[in-house]
């Protein structure tokens, strides 16, 4: 094809002046990647016939070239505005975390700290040992460990307490995490043995009772994070574990998944039960995470019996599964918003989302209107619905909380390609698509999430207008 004699060489590209501005500014071997694959994009389109000869004058082709390097050097990881209204989205980084973590998050970044000090002693001290009062302090247990999440202290906890032994669990909380972490796979991955007890919807104490023999090491409970069997069902609650357990002498561990702290039950009309219920019942080893309904980082915090939580302390995957300094800064900081629970409500992002009122949100969905339509262009059309957002990140699947969305139209531009364009800025902007119009929920937008939502909007409105 003739026109392909346009694509220049590389060695060519390289020395022309535009591209010596960019060597200037950026590693060599990355400029001349980023011309190569230029080159090569340039070349594809040529065959396909998308392009005319305009396209291969220096200057486009530079400009093609600064592109390129701009999204090859950008971060991959980067923030972007959550309008989903699901707050504790595991796809976009679960809970954002309080501002007041920010100062301790930073401290422990960019200075030295006791992470493994004991400045009383002037020796060696326990990474550990820093947020477990405060743990203790707020759920009322004896001991507490802290790891990287909650996959981790379920798969240490079962290590430790039961292996080669059998562990009992009802077949209606075998839960399956997004993710692939499923109750069975961590099981066998622990060297525990899985003693599945009673059916699908209904399991009773005597399920229990009936399934413990010489072999049996622990008895389980898992929270049904992310699913609800509704109907004819019954499970055995934590209380009737314990007492099965202490006529057994067994102990008895729930992974309570989301690891709620507050008593949400009046502010949703729903009940999550809470860590300290679960320390209250007498459950011997309770597992959690961090980044969940704690609105913490992502971490998973083992609370329990001392004798039981000190062997896990011991034990040679605690090392493979260890929290590190910024997760244990900003879960100090976050568990010390917690002393006083207003403030946490108020403070923690994740809380204060979930617990945020119709009437809040209808108040701050028409002031984000009002605000949005002053910066952006007016083929970009804002209205008002009313609906529901969700809690996400495994915990009250079925709660539907009442919300005010802002429906975004563009003439007659489809939502799909709404939803591709706002995905694709700089500062990405995710929604949902809903009948086919594409809606933001105020509920999960943060008040520094403004400006790049105008921006995104502003640019939708231009590339409709240029179409
Ligand atoms: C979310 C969840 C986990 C996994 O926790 P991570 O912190 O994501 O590792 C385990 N068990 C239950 C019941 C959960 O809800």
């Amino acid at each position: 094809m003739a026109i392909l004699k346009n694509i220049p060489k590389v060695d060519k590209v390289l020395e022309c002046e535009g591209i010596k501005s960019l060597l200037a500014a950026y590693p060599r071997p990355l400029v001349v990647n980023a011309v190569r694959s230029s080159l090569e994009a340039l070349r594809a389109a040529a065959l396909r016939g998308e392009l005319g000869v305009e396209a291969f004058a220096e200057r486009s082709v530079v400009e093609r070239i600064t592109r390129e390097l701009e999204t090859v050097n950008a971060p991959k990881l980067k923030r972007l505005v959550n309008g989903t209204g699901v707050v504790v989205h595991t796809n976009l980084g679960r809970s954002p975390l309080a501002e007041s973590v920010g100062k301790a998050l930073n401290e422990a970044a960019f200075g030295y700290s006791n992470l493994e000090f004991d400045l009383d002693k002037g020796e060696r001290g326990s990474r550990y040992s820093h947020v477990e009062s405060i743990i203790c302090e707020l759920t009322g247990a004896e001991a507490a460990l802290v790891v990287n999440n909650n996959a981790a202290a379920v798969l240490l906890a079962l290590s430790s307490l039961a292996p080669g032994k059998e562990v009992v669990v009802s077949r209606g909380e075998l839960v399956e995490i997004g993710g692939s972490f499923r109750i069975p796979d961590v099981m066998r991955q622990s060297g525990a043995v899985l003693k599945e007890v009673g059916a699908t919807n209904r399991t009773h104490p005597r399920d229990y009772a009936d399934a413990i023999n010489q072999e049996t090491a622990l008895l389980l409970k898992v929270h049904c994070s992310n699913f609800a069997v509704v109907g004819f069902t019954a499970e055995v609650s934590a209380a009737e574990l314990v007492g099965l357990g202490l006529e057994h002498s067994l102990p008895v561990m729930a992974d309570v998944g989301s690891g709620n702290l507050v008593e949400l039950t009046g502010l949703l009309g729903c009940h999550e039960p809470t860590v300290q219920e679960f320390v209250r019942a007498g459950v011997d080893v309770i597992t959690f995470s961090g980044d969940k309904l704690l609105g913490g980082p992502q971490a998973g915090i083992i609370v329990g019996k001392t004798s039981l939580l000190a062997p896990m302390k011991k034990h040679p995957l605690l090392r493979a599964v260890r929290i590190d300094k910024l997760t244990l800064a900003a879960l100090e900081g976050t568990l010390r918003i917690y002393r006083d629970e207003r403030r946490a409500l108020k403070e923690i992002p994740t809380l204060r989302m979930l617990t945020a009122s119709p009437a809040v949100l209808s108040r701050t969905a028409k002031a984000m209107l009002r605000r949005l339509r002053r910066g952006i262009p007016a083929t970009v059309r804002l209205s008002l619905t009313e609906g529901f957002s969700q809690v996400g990140g495994g915990a009250l699947p079925l709660l539907e909380l009442p919300t005010t969305l802002i429906a975004v139209k563009v003439n007659d531009m489809p939502a799909q390609d709404i939803e591709a364009t706002l995905r694709g800025c700089p500062v990405p902007v995710i929604g949902r698509i809903y009948k086919g119009t594409f809606l933001l929920d105020p509920r999960t937008i943060l008040s520094d999430d403004l400006p790049p939502l105008i921006a995104a909007l502003q640019a939708l409105g231009t590339c409709q207008a240029q179409e």
